[in-house]
């Protein structure tokens, strides 16, 4: 594993140093606190932080206009907490003391604000929204990866149907003469839940095939809910095992990329798995607002 280092250390040699962003789509808070992540505790503390938006969309344009989840519990720390110092600030935000963020970035989004630094961006994933140009035109290049067939939300996902699953074809994209911008939306923790990597029991299909009718929370009057405590814990556990899953596909990334590098993990949103008789995400819950959220440098 490769060596952690200090943020303000890498900014410090680097006024535009290398940054990773992964988006583990779907990932509720305590399926990433009940998850075996070494790679991901190594970046810095896991906490919780609250998300700006409910499903992909809005959550990405959220996270490409400069806002990404926050943590509003104490201890606030730098990077987690907008209290605290900022990886980056937008030059159209709100002005605020020079040394409370490291990068000045110019213009509206992220896009725009490292590609004028100098920047290369390069995108790669994921759930269905990145088939739009609406999540992928600010790139220079985006690399989609995910089940062929979007007819069925559930499709299942073989072991070739990840981005992290190719690492070397992210890393051999990135140039060497100038810093680059890698994002990554991994979908191994959206349903179906399966993560290519280890082996989902058959009880999950059939489980995913009886709650189909209410999910992303479409439960109304009249519609009987399918699903029962048993079976959401059983969609919660596998979520879980994809959780872990996407923490070793990011050592063998990380491991691969040139160093130093920024990196920020976090949930776009979570998921429900039965609170409020819901299941699924794209709608405000506790447990689709609450996001996982890891910071920090490796070097
Ligand atoms: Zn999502």
């Amino acid at each position: 594993m490769s060596a952690m280092v200090s943020i303000a250390d890498v900014m410090s040699d680097r006024p535009w140093p290398n940054i990773v962003v992964i988006t583990v789509d779907s990932c509720r808070f305590d399926s990433a606190a009940l998850a075996r992540t070494p790679t991901l505790d190594s970046l810095g503390p896991l906490r919780r932080a609250v998300t700006p938006g409910v499903f992909t969309l809005p959550a990405h344009m959220a996270f490409f206009s400069g806002y990404f989840p926050n943590v509003m519990e104490l201890p606030h720390l730098d990077y987690y907490s907008r209290e605290m110092r900022q990886l980056w600030r937008l030059s159209r935000a709100k002005q605020k003391s020079r040394d409370s963020y490291h990068l000045q970035l110019e213009g509206d989004t992220l896009w725009e604000g490292f590609r004028k630094a100098g920047y290369h961006l390069l995108g790669a994933g994921g759930v269905r929204w990145f088939l739009t140009k609406t999540l992928t035109q600010g790139f220079d290049e985006f690399l989609f990866r995910g089940p062929n067939d979007y007819s069925d939300w559930f499709a299942q996902r073989g072991p070739e149907d990840f981005a992290l699953a190719h690492p070397d074809e992210l890393v051999e994209r990135l140039p060497s003469d100038r810093p680059w911008f890698l994002f990554v939306n991994a979908l191994e923790t959206h349903a179906p839940y399966n993560n290519g990597l280890t082996q989902q029991s058959p009880e999950i299909a059939e489980i995913i095939a009886r709650g189909a009718p209410i999910w992303a929370g479409r439960t109304r009057r009249g519609l009987h809910v399918e699903l029962g405590p048993s079976d959401y814990k059983a969609l919660h556990l596998a979520q879980v095992a994809a959780v872990e899953a996407v923490d070793q596909r990011l050592a063998t990334l990380f491991d691969m990329l040139p160093k130093p590098f920024i990196a920020l993990v976090c949930a776009d949103h979570g998921e429900s798995f039965g609170e409020g008789g819901n299941w699924g995400h794209g709608f405000p819950a506790e447990p689709v607002n609450n996001v996982p959220l890891w910071v920090g440098a490796v070097g």
